[in-house]
């Protein structure tokens, strides 16, 4: 799995080669960052604003708990009356009533009294304790199975010394009326908005969620449902993009496919600015279809093309365009589907963030990884592996998810990180340290092995066949014009002892480890 990898070593030195202009991550990330701010503040109701960020501070309008009340089951007592009480010495106390949580005791707890009451209830006057239900005798009687609903006794025995406050929460012990609670800037996460409800807000002023269009170009592309035709390939950037945009916060606004023609992309760019804060586009960014959107973008707006020093994920553009509400910016990322996800999370990612307040925390976890596999950087670019990270006598071990290719969209699937081989550094050996950028993903990964095993890339070759007869495999290997004779040859030794064949399946690979991307 790794060899295609290793491949990529070619024995000349191809930094001299790298297109001039190239930018670096990072500068492509400042240039991108100086079109966005923190967005305006709007009431959000509370169920949806996980993840917000608070757009003011809140106090406490009132103290929480609101009233002193009882931590546990059992009874509210005077503690003097329970005075000298042991297991050996008990005291009786009359009760005087019964307070479930919810509702304040009418009337005051006289001496010799004691009030019934339940976790939450606010203590009754008169009352400075309470003594729970295992002091009392209560518990003999729930032990021996006779509970008090059944039988509602006129007194209770109390089998220890309540000590005055025991038991008891105080007014204010979580908020004190006037207290700043929550800072503006503050993140909503569950407790957050655990908090925000107990103070009895319905919704709150937060950051609004940016809305971010998503286009997808490209003649060749059909919508998942749509019947395959030979040709075509089903959008995937389209679902993995906005899966992606939702996951950073963001609101996601999915518009139909672009064609290849200059109107079809304009028609698509001006409906998909409208009410939007970023405008995403996937591939017609690398040479091919250049043209087409370069025109496009550059009559609409004002847009850069830029080759980052990145792989996967190159070619990108990025620019603004004009409409109502002001200039929307426009992240213009490669169509390879690696290239499109890997850009969307190291740009589209923090351009997120910061609209969403959060400038400061758009960079996943980083951590040092021991490289299981050879991690190869063919062209001085920084290279993001996709890895497959484990934590093993507490260190994480990254392995490839397999083929690196850009167009290798399942790398992603199975991957629970980005292992960086820098752009300076020619490969990271098996056993070396790297850098690994970790991905959120719950549940346990599939190891890498369940890849399927497909004809391998040998060093040096260009294509890879993978030939069955009748269930019979060999891969081939070469380049084209070897490839075909080598094939055949293949094919005359599987075919021996072979009568009549039934089945006989021969499929190609390119390899795409040196492409644009
Ligand atoms: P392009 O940038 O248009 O040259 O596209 C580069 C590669 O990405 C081509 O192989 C395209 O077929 C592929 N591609 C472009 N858009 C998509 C998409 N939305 N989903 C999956 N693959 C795509
Ligand atoms: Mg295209």
């Amino acid at each position: 799995m790794t060899e295609e990898l290793t491949y990529s070593a070619t024995t000349q030195n191809t930094r001299s080669i790298l297109p001039a202009g190239m930018i670096s991550v990072e500068e492509a990330r400042e240039r991108i960052l100086e079109h966005f701010t923190p967005l305006d503040a709007a009431s959000v109701p509370l169920l949806e604003a996980r993840d917000q960020v608070l757009a003011e501070d809140v106090f406490g309008g009132f103290s929480i708990p609101p009233l002193d009340n009882t931590a546990m089951d059992g009874y509210a007592v005077r503690a003097e009356d329970t005075a000298g009480a042991t297991y050996e010495k008990p005291v009786t106390l009359k009760v005087a009533g019964y307070l479930a949580a919810g509702s304040v005791y009418e009337g005051s707890v006289g001496p010799g009294e004691v009030v019934r009451i339940m976790t939450g209830a606010p203590i009754p006057d008169g009352a400075d304790s309470i003594v729970p239900f295992e002091e009392t005798g209560e518990q003999d009687e729930a032990n021996a199975g006779t509970h008090w609903e059944q039988a509602p006794r006129e007194s209770v025995r109390i089998d220890v010394e309540a000590r005055p406050g025991a038991n008891i929460r105080r007014v204010g012990e979580d908020i004190r009326e006037g207290d700043l609670v929550l800072r503006a800037g503050t993140v909503l996460g569950p407790a957050q908005i655990g908090v925000l409800a107990s103070l009895g807000h319905a919704g709150v002023m937060a950051i609004r969620r940016p809305r971010v269009t998503i286009v997808s170009t490209g003649d060749e592309l059909l919508r998942p449902g749509e019947a395959l035709e030979p040709g075509k390939i089903y959008d995937s950037n389209t679902f993995s993009l906005a899966s992606l945009v939702e996951s950073y916060g963001a609101v996601a606004r999915v518009l139909e496919i672009a064609t290849d023609t200059v109107e079809a992309l304009t028609a698509r760019i001006h409906e998909g600015l409208e009410g939007a804060d970023l405008v995403v586009t996937s591939a017609g960014v690398s040479r091919g279809d250049f043209d087409v959107v370069k025109d496009v973008l550059q009559r609409e707006g004002e847009i850069g093309f830029w080759t980052v020093r990145m792989k996967p994920g190159k070619p990108l553009a990025f620019g603004t365009f004009p409409a109502a509400g002001g200039a929307v910016p426009h992240l213009g990322l490669p169509g390879n589907p690696v290239s499109a996800m890997m850009t969307m999370e190291l740009f589209g990612r923090a351009a997120i963030f910061m609209m969403l307040g959060k400038g400061d925390a758009w960079e996943r976890p980083v951590v040092r990884a021991i490289a299981a596999d050879r991690i190869r950087n063919s062209d001085g670019r920084r290279f993001y592996a996709r890895a497959f990270v484990e934590l093993e006598d507490g260190r994480y071990i990254a392995r490839l998810t397999g083929p690196q290719g850009s167009g290798v969209l399942t790398s992603m699937a199975l991957a629970s990180g980005y292992a960086v081989c820098p752009e300076d550094v020619e490969a990271i050996e098996p056993g070396e340290e790297c850098d690994v950028i970790l991905v959120d993903r719950e549940g346990p990964l599939p190891p890498p092995e369940t890849i399927a095993g497909d004809a391998e890339f040998r060093e040096g070759a260009d294509l890879a066949v993978d030939l069955a007869v009748d269930g019979k495999t060999v891969d081939v290997w070469g380049f084209p014009l070897e490839i075909i004779a080598r094939s055949v040859l293949a094919m005359v030794e599987l075919l021996k002892g072979v009568d009549v064949p039934r089945s006989v399946q021969l499929k190609i690979r390119r390899r795409v480890d040196g492409d644009s991307e």
